[in-house]
Protein backbone atom coordinates (compact mmCIF):
# COMPACT_ATOMS: atom_id res chain seq x y z
CA UNK A 1 0.00 0.00 0.00
CA UNK A 2 0.91 3.43 -1.03
CA UNK A 3 2.62 5.38 2.39
CA UNK A 4 0.00 8.08 1.76
CA UNK A 5 -2.74 5.42 2.13
CA UNK A 6 -1.24 3.98 5.23
CA UNK A 7 -0.90 7.22 6.89
CA UNK A 8 -4.22 8.06 6.97
CA UNK A 9 -4.94 4.93 8.47
CA UNK A 10 -2.34 5.15 10.89
CA UNK A 11 -3.99 4.59 14.07
CA UNK A 12 -5.13 0.67 12.99
CA UNK A 13 -8.30 1.44 12.12
CA UNK A 14 -11.50 1.69 14.43
CA UNK A 15 -10.92 1.25 18.51
CA UNK A 16 -11.85 -2.46 18.87
CA UNK A 17 -13.76 -1.79 22.21
CA UNK A 18 -15.72 1.68 21.07
CA UNK A 19 -15.63 1.73 17.00
CA UNK A 20 -14.43 5.44 17.69
CA UNK A 21 -12.67 6.07 14.62
CA UNK A 22 -10.52 8.05 15.54
CA UNK A 23 -7.92 6.36 17.96
CA UNK A 24 -9.04 7.36 21.82
CA UNK A 25 -5.98 8.92 24.27
CA UNK A 26 -4.96 6.50 27.08
CA UNK A 27 -3.74 9.06 29.51
CA UNK A 28 -3.75 6.71 32.30
CA UNK A 29 -0.24 6.59 33.51
CA UNK A 30 -0.88 2.79 35.80
CA UNK A 31 -2.50 0.03 34.32
CA UNK A 32 -4.37 -3.34 36.27
CA UNK A 33 -3.04 -6.26 37.50
CA UNK A 34 -4.89 -9.05 36.62
CA UNK A 35 -5.55 -11.66 39.68
CA UNK A 36 -2.70 -13.99 38.98
CA UNK A 37 -0.50 -10.69 39.19
CA UNK A 38 0.65 -10.16 35.89
CA UNK A 39 -0.19 -8.10 33.09
CA UNK A 40 -2.25 -9.70 30.54
CA UNK A 41 -3.15 -6.49 28.64
CA UNK A 42 1.08 -6.07 28.42
CA UNK A 43 0.92 -2.85 29.87
CA UNK A 44 2.25 -1.86 33.27
CA UNK A 45 3.27 2.30 33.78
CA UNK A 46 3.06 4.91 30.79
CA UNK A 47 6.89 5.54 31.34
CA UNK A 48 7.67 1.73 29.91
CA UNK A 49 4.85 1.66 27.57
CA UNK A 50 1.40 3.60 26.60
CA UNK A 51 -0.97 2.43 23.76
CA UNK A 52 -0.58 6.04 21.93
CA UNK A 53 3.09 5.75 22.00
CA UNK A 54 2.84 2.12 20.65
CA UNK A 55 0.82 3.17 18.05
CA UNK A 56 2.92 5.96 17.40
CA UNK A 57 6.41 3.99 17.23
CA UNK A 58 5.10 1.60 15.17
CA UNK A 59 3.63 3.76 12.36
CA UNK A 60 7.33 6.03 12.45
CA UNK A 61 9.01 2.29 11.87
CA UNK A 62 7.04 1.55 9.02
CA UNK A 63 7.75 4.37 7.32
CA UNK A 64 10.82 4.67 7.66
CA UNK A 65 10.98 1.07 7.31
CA UNK A 66 12.97 0.10 10.17
CA UNK A 67 12.90 -2.88 13.02
CA UNK A 68 12.35 -0.54 15.76
CA UNK A 69 11.88 2.64 16.94
CA UNK A 70 11.91 5.08 20.06
CA UNK A 71 9.73 8.27 20.44
CA UNK A 72 11.20 10.74 22.57
CA UNK A 73 9.66 13.67 24.35
CA UNK A 74 12.13 15.84 22.02
CA UNK A 75 14.53 15.49 19.29
CA UNK A 76 17.20 16.55 21.42
CA UNK A 77 16.31 13.89 23.86
CA UNK A 78 16.39 11.06 20.98
CA UNK A 79 19.99 12.55 19.63
CA UNK A 80 20.97 12.62 23.13
CA UNK A 81 20.27 9.17 23.94
CA UNK A 82 21.84 7.69 20.30
CA UNK A 83 24.75 8.79 21.79
CA UNK A 84 24.18 8.15 24.98
CA UNK A 85 23.91 4.75 23.94
CA UNK A 86 27.68 4.81 22.81
CA UNK A 87 30.62 3.61 25.59
CA UNK A 88 32.41 6.29 27.09
CA UNK A 89 35.95 6.11 25.27
CA UNK A 90 33.99 6.48 21.70
CA UNK A 91 34.45 8.39 19.15
CA UNK A 92 31.96 10.51 16.93
CA UNK A 93 32.44 11.90 13.34
CA UNK A 94 29.56 14.53 13.37
CA UNK A 95 28.97 16.77 9.93
CA UNK A 96 29.78 20.35 10.77
CA UNK A 97 26.54 22.20 9.50
CA UNK A 98 24.37 20.65 12.23
CA UNK A 99 21.42 21.78 14.21
CA UNK A 100 23.03 24.48 16.30
CA UNK A 101 21.68 22.92 19.32
CA UNK A 102 22.63 19.36 18.39
CA UNK A 103 26.16 19.98 18.88
CA UNK A 104 25.21 22.25 21.88
CA UNK A 105 23.73 19.70 23.95
CA UNK A 106 26.37 16.93 22.99
CA UNK A 107 29.27 18.96 23.38
CA UNK A 108 27.99 19.96 27.11
CA UNK A 109 26.62 16.70 28.02
CA UNK A 110 28.52 13.78 26.48
CA UNK A 111 32.17 15.17 25.95
CA UNK A 112 32.74 15.61 29.66
CA UNK A 113 30.46 11.55 29.92
CA UNK A 114 33.82 10.40 27.23
CA UNK A 115 32.20 10.66 24.15
CA UNK A 116 34.95 12.56 21.75
CA UNK A 117 33.46 14.63 19.01
CA UNK A 118 34.77 15.37 15.77
CA UNK A 119 32.90 17.42 12.99
CA UNK A 120 33.78 17.84 9.84
CA UNK A 121 32.49 19.17 6.42
CA UNK A 122 30.40 15.58 5.71
CA UNK A 123 29.47 16.53 2.23
CA UNK A 124 32.63 15.57 1.14
CA UNK A 125 33.39 12.41 2.57
CA UNK A 126 36.57 11.78 2.11
CA UNK A 127 36.75 14.21 4.98
CA UNK A 128 34.42 11.48 7.02
CA UNK A 129 36.88 8.73 6.04
CA UNK A 130 39.72 10.79 7.52
CA UNK A 131 38.63 11.38 10.89
CA UNK A 132 37.75 8.21 11.63
CA UNK A 133 39.18 6.38 13.97
CA UNK A 134 39.77 2.67 15.50
CA UNK A 135 37.30 4.30 18.76
CA UNK A 136 34.99 5.62 15.98
CA UNK A 137 31.67 3.65 16.30
CA UNK A 138 29.06 6.54 15.08
CA UNK A 139 28.62 9.27 11.91
CA UNK A 140 26.08 11.91 12.55
CA UNK A 141 24.83 13.83 9.66
CA UNK A 142 21.58 15.85 8.04
CA UNK A 143 20.74 15.91 4.44
CA UNK A 144 19.98 18.72 3.72
CA UNK A 145 21.42 20.33 7.02
CA UNK A 146 21.10 23.13 9.03
CA UNK A 147 20.84 25.83 8.11
CA UNK A 148 22.87 25.33 4.80
CA UNK A 149 20.86 22.83 3.08
CA UNK A 150 23.65 21.42 2.46
CA UNK A 151 23.67 17.44 1.06
CA UNK A 152 25.44 14.66 1.77
CA UNK A 153 25.78 11.42 0.20
CA UNK A 154 24.37 9.11 2.64
CA UNK A 155 25.08 5.40 0.28
CA UNK A 156 28.69 6.94 0.08
CA UNK A 157 28.64 7.84 3.74
CA UNK A 158 27.40 4.71 4.80
CA UNK A 159 29.70 2.18 3.21
CA UNK A 160 32.66 4.39 5.09
CA UNK A 161 31.25 4.10 8.37
CA UNK A 162 30.49 0.39 7.93
CA UNK A 163 34.09 -0.50 6.76
CA UNK A 164 35.59 1.71 9.73
CA UNK A 165 33.27 -0.15 11.73
CA UNK A 166 30.95 2.32 12.74
CA UNK A 167 27.01 3.29 12.47
CA UNK A 168 25.42 6.11 10.29
CA UNK A 169 22.74 7.85 11.98
CA UNK A 170 20.74 10.69 9.73
CA UNK A 171 18.97 13.74 11.20
CA UNK A 172 16.49 13.31 8.90
CA UNK A 173 13.93 15.94 10.09
CA UNK A 174 14.60 18.73 7.19
CA UNK A 175 13.61 16.36 4.59
CA UNK A 176 11.24 13.32 6.52
CA UNK A 177 9.98 9.67 5.55
CA UNK A 178 8.39 11.08 2.50
CA UNK A 179 11.33 12.82 0.84
CA UNK A 180 14.00 10.51 1.67
CA UNK A 181 14.29 7.06 3.40
CA UNK A 182 17.94 6.97 4.80
CA UNK A 183 18.14 3.04 6.05
CA UNK A 184 16.99 1.90 2.56
CA UNK A 185 20.36 4.32 1.64
CA UNK A 186 22.56 2.26 3.84
CA UNK A 187 21.73 3.89 7.56
CA UNK A 188 21.50 2.10 10.27
CA UNK A 189 19.51 4.75 12.46
CA UNK A 190 18.05 7.58 11.39
CA UNK A 191 16.18 10.26 14.33
CA UNK A 192 13.56 12.77 13.72
CA UNK A 193 12.65 16.00 15.80
CA UNK A 194 8.92 15.03 15.62
CA UNK A 195 8.49 18.74 16.55
CA UNK A 196 8.70 19.61 13.20
CA UNK A 197 6.99 18.19 9.58
CA UNK A 198 5.97 15.33 11.09
CA UNK A 199 3.49 16.72 13.85
CA UNK A 200 3.36 19.26 11.54
CA UNK A 201 0.97 22.46 13.53
CA UNK A 202 3.73 23.83 15.55
CA UNK A 203 1.79 22.50 18.92
CA UNK A 204 3.88 19.39 20.35
CA UNK A 205 7.44 18.76 21.17
CA UNK A 206 8.95 15.30 20.47
CA UNK A 207 11.46 13.11 19.33
CA UNK A 208 12.35 9.58 18.02
CA UNK A 209 15.08 6.78 16.35
CA UNK A 210 14.15 4.10 14.30
CA UNK A 211 16.78 1.52 13.63
CA UNK A 212 17.39 -0.79 10.36
CA UNK A 213 18.01 -3.88 13.03
CA UNK A 214 16.79 -4.48 16.35
CA UNK A 215 19.91 -5.00 17.46
CA UNK A 216 21.72 -4.28 21.36
CA UNK A 217 22.36 -0.91 20.28
CA UNK A 218 18.95 -0.06 19.61
CA UNK A 219 18.05 -2.11 22.71
CA UNK A 220 20.03 0.28 24.21
CA UNK A 221 18.30 3.40 22.85
CA UNK A 222 14.91 1.99 24.25
CA UNK A 223 16.20 1.35 27.75
CA UNK A 224 17.60 4.67 27.81
CA UNK A 225 14.00 5.96 26.97
CA UNK A 226 12.30 4.01 29.75
CA UNK A 227 15.36 4.16 32.56
CA UNK A 228 15.92 7.69 31.36
CA UNK A 229 12.36 8.65 30.88
CA UNK A 230 12.44 11.26 28.24
CA UNK A 231 9.03 9.88 26.93
CA UNK A 232 6.14 11.59 25.32
CA UNK A 233 2.86 12.53 26.81
CA UNK A 234 0.21 10.34 25.60
CA UNK A 235 -2.00 13.35 23.80
CA UNK A 236 1.87 14.37 21.87
CA UNK A 237 1.97 11.30 20.66
CA UNK A 238 -1.98 11.33 19.64
CA UNK A 239 -1.23 14.45 18.45
CA UNK A 240 1.66 13.76 16.40
CA UNK A 241 -0.23 10.49 14.93
CA UNK A 242 -3.06 13.46 14.33
CA UNK A 243 -0.22 15.30 12.41
CA UNK A 244 1.22 12.33 10.15
CA UNK A 245 -2.28 11.42 8.26
CA UNK A 246 -1.29 14.57 6.63
CA UNK A 247 2.25 14.46 5.89
CA UNK A 248 2.55 13.65 2.26
CA UNK A 249 -0.27 16.28 1.56
CA UNK A 250 1.66 19.00 3.75
CA UNK A 251 5.60 17.96 2.24
CA UNK A 252 4.06 18.31 -1.62
CA UNK A 253 2.87 22.03 -0.85
CA UNK A 254 5.99 23.00 1.33
CA UNK A 255 8.41 21.48 -1.20
CA UNK A 256 6.54 23.58 -3.93
CA UNK A 257 6.12 26.70 -2.31
CA UNK A 258 9.85 26.05 -1.28
CA UNK A 259 10.87 26.33 -4.68
CA UNK A 260 9.29 29.13 -5.91
CA UNK A 261 10.21 31.03 -2.55
CA UNK A 262 14.14 29.78 -3.82
CA UNK A 263 13.46 30.82 -7.73
CA UNK A 264 12.12 34.38 -6.19
CA UNK A 265 15.25 34.94 -4.03
CA UNK A 266 17.75 33.74 -6.73
CA UNK A 267 16.27 36.58 -9.24
CA UNK A 268 16.11 39.21 -6.45
CA UNK A 269 18.61 42.25 -6.45
CA UNK A 270 18.89 42.39 -2.65
CA UNK A 271 19.82 38.70 -2.37
CA UNK A 272 23.82 37.60 -2.58
CA UNK A 273 23.01 33.78 -2.22
CA UNK A 274 19.93 31.08 -1.79
CA UNK A 275 20.71 27.84 -0.57
CA UNK A 276 18.21 25.32 -1.29
CA UNK A 277 18.99 21.42 -3.02
CA UNK A 278 16.52 21.60 -5.71
CA UNK A 279 18.42 25.03 -7.07
CA UNK A 280 20.36 23.59 -10.08
CA UNK A 281 23.42 25.37 -9.54
CA UNK A 282 23.14 24.01 -6.01
CA UNK A 283 26.72 21.93 -5.26
CA UNK A 284 24.50 18.76 -3.66
CA UNK A 285 21.81 19.25 -6.58
CA UNK A 286 22.74 15.82 -8.38
CA UNK A 287 22.97 13.64 -5.89
CA UNK A 288 19.82 15.18 -3.88
CA UNK A 289 17.65 14.58 -7.03
CA UNK A 290 19.70 10.98 -6.56
CA UNK A 291 18.32 10.14 -3.37
CA UNK A 292 15.70 12.08 -2.92
CA UNK A 293 11.95 11.70 -3.95
CA UNK A 294 9.19 13.96 -4.81
CA UNK A 295 10.52 17.17 -3.67
CA UNK A 296 14.07 19.28 -2.12
CA UNK A 297 11.96 19.92 1.00
CA UNK A 298 10.50 23.23 2.73
CA UNK A 299 13.26 25.20 4.25
CA UNK A 300 15.33 27.93 2.08
CA UNK A 301 18.21 30.11 3.37
CA UNK A 302 19.06 33.23 1.85
CA UNK A 303 22.03 35.44 2.51
CA UNK A 304 21.25 39.41 2.21
CA UNK A 305 23.22 42.03 0.10
CA UNK A 306 22.56 44.45 3.44
CA UNK A 307 24.48 42.28 5.54
CA UNK A 308 23.05 41.75 9.20
CA UNK A 309 21.18 45.29 9.22
CA UNK A 310 19.52 44.28 5.75
CA UNK A 311 18.12 40.91 6.99
CA UNK A 312 17.14 42.44 10.24
CA UNK A 313 15.59 45.35 8.29
CA UNK A 314 13.83 42.80 5.87
CA UNK A 315 12.18 40.29 8.65
CA UNK A 316 10.91 43.19 10.95
CA UNK A 317 8.81 43.86 8.05
CA UNK A 318 7.22 40.55 7.25
CA UNK A 319 3.67 40.29 7.16
CA UNK A 320 2.19 37.04 6.08
CA UNK A 321 5.74 35.41 7.43
CA UNK A 322 5.91 34.81 10.75
CA UNK A 323 8.92 36.11 12.82
CA UNK A 324 9.98 32.48 14.55
CA UNK A 325 12.85 30.10 15.22
CA UNK A 326 11.54 26.71 14.00
CA UNK A 327 10.43 25.17 11.28
CA UNK A 328 8.29 22.50 9.46
CA UNK A 329 4.61 23.40 10.60
CA UNK A 330 1.65 24.42 7.98
CA UNK A 331 2.41 28.98 8.78
CA UNK A 332 5.60 30.22 7.03
CA UNK A 333 8.30 31.28 9.32
CA UNK A 334 11.72 33.63 8.82
CA UNK A 335 13.96 33.97 11.34
CA UNK A 336 17.71 36.04 11.22
CA UNK A 337 19.57 32.59 12.12
CA UNK A 338 22.58 33.60 13.99
CA UNK A 339 20.27 35.65 16.32
CA UNK A 340 18.56 32.03 17.28
CA UNK A 341 21.72 30.79 17.38
CA UNK A 342 23.50 33.18 19.96
CA UNK A 343 27.12 33.26 21.44
CA UNK A 344 29.17 30.32 19.13
CA UNK A 345 27.27 30.74 16.22
CA UNK A 346 29.08 29.78 12.95
CA UNK A 347 26.01 31.43 10.59
CA UNK A 348 26.75 34.34 8.95
CA UNK A 349 24.70 37.43 10.14
CA UNK A 350 23.45 37.97 6.63
CA UNK A 351 21.39 34.90 6.38
CA UNK A 352 17.79 34.25 7.06
CA UNK A 353 16.63 31.34 7.25
CA UNK A 354 12.93 30.51 6.08
CA UNK A 355 10.44 27.76 6.70
CA UNK A 356 8.02 27.36 3.51
CA UNK A 357 4.68 26.84 4.73
CA UNK A 358 1.85 25.40 2.95
CA UNK A 359 0.00 29.55 2.34
CA UNK A 360 -0.36 30.51 -1.22
CA UNK A 361 2.80 31.41 -2.85
CA UNK A 362 1.91 33.97 -4.36
CA UNK A 363 1.05 35.49 -1.02
CA UNK A 364 4.66 34.51 -0.03
CA UNK A 365 6.17 36.07 -2.53
CA UNK A 366 4.54 39.22 -2.48
CA UNK A 367 5.35 39.64 1.47
CA UNK A 368 8.99 38.60 0.57
CA UNK A 369 8.52 41.24 -2.40
CA UNK A 370 7.67 43.99 0.05
CA UNK A 371 10.16 42.61 2.56
CA UNK A 372 13.24 43.28 0.52
CA UNK A 373 11.54 46.41 -1.09
C1 LIG B 1 14.60 21.16 15.93
C2 LIG B 1 15.64 20.20 15.51
C3 LIG B 1 16.21 19.31 16.43
C4 LIG B 1 15.87 19.34 17.90
O1 LIG B 1 14.54 18.98 18.15
P1 LIG B 1 13.77 19.48 19.47
O2 LIG B 1 12.45 18.80 19.37
O3 LIG B 1 13.70 20.96 19.40
O4 LIG B 1 14.56 19.03 20.63
C5 LIG B 1 17.13 18.41 15.96
N1 LIG B 1 17.49 18.36 14.65
C6 LIG B 1 16.97 19.20 13.74
C7 LIG B 1 17.40 19.12 12.32
C8 LIG B 1 16.03 20.15 14.13
O5 LIG B 1 15.52 21.00 13.23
Amino acid sequence: MHIQTRLVHNGGGPDPATGSVAPPLHLSTTFERSEDGGYARGYVYTRMHNPNRDALELCLMNLDGGQESVAFSSGTAAIVALFHALEPGTHAVLGEDLYFGTAKSLRALLEPWGVKLTFVDATDPARVKAALTPQTKLVFVESPSNPFLKITDLAALAEIAHKGGARLAVDNTFATPVLQRPLDLGADAVVYATTKYLNGHSDALGGAAIFKANDAFAQKVRMIQGLGGGVPSPFDCWLLLRGLRTLPLRMREHCANAARVAQYLESHRAISAVHYPGLENHPGHAIAQRQMSGGFGGMVSAQVKGGRDGALAAVAKAKVFVRATSLGGVESLIEHRASSEGPGTRTPDDLLRISVGIEHADDLLEDLKQMLA
